[in-house]
């Protein structure tokens, strides 16, 4: 998919902060910070949204790629792993993604 954003930065055409990369995986900073650590941790294969995987493995992937990744960056207070889904889910880029945030006491309803 050429014409999408995190295809392009998982395929390093643009460029990015990335944290993380292993075949199937690629971890990068949000432009648009929402908490000191805001990563997107995104399936190198071009899948719409969480309504469109197939195998669910890739899902348990990504999480525990969150996981990790919240203790290599030293989130020991915890962290928040949101993946919004569709329109009314506030999805706006089209390629799945796992937003891993922390670093701060994040709120809770996020409003
Ligand atoms: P969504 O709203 O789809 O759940 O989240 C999309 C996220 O992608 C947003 O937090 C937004 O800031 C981030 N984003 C959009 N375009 C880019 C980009 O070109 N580079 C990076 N690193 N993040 C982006
Ligand atoms: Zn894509």
């Amino acid at each position: 998919m050429n014409n999408c954003i995190f295809c392009n930065i998982a395929s390093g055409e643009m460029p990015s902060d990335i944290v993380y990369q292993d075949d199937k995986i690629v971890a990068f900073s949000d432009i648009n910070p929402c908490s000191p650590v805001h990563v997107l941790v995104v399936p190198k294969e071009h899948v719409k949204s969480l309504d469109q995987v197939n195998d669910f493995a890739l899902v348990s992937e990504l999480m525990r790629c969150c996981v990790d990744l919240a203790k290599k960056l030293g989130l020991n207070e915890g962290y928040r792993v949101v993946v919004n889904t569709g329109v009314a889910g506030g999805q706006t880029v089209e390629h799945l993604h796992f937003h891993l945030l922390g670093g701060r006491n994040l709120a809770w309803p996020p409003g």
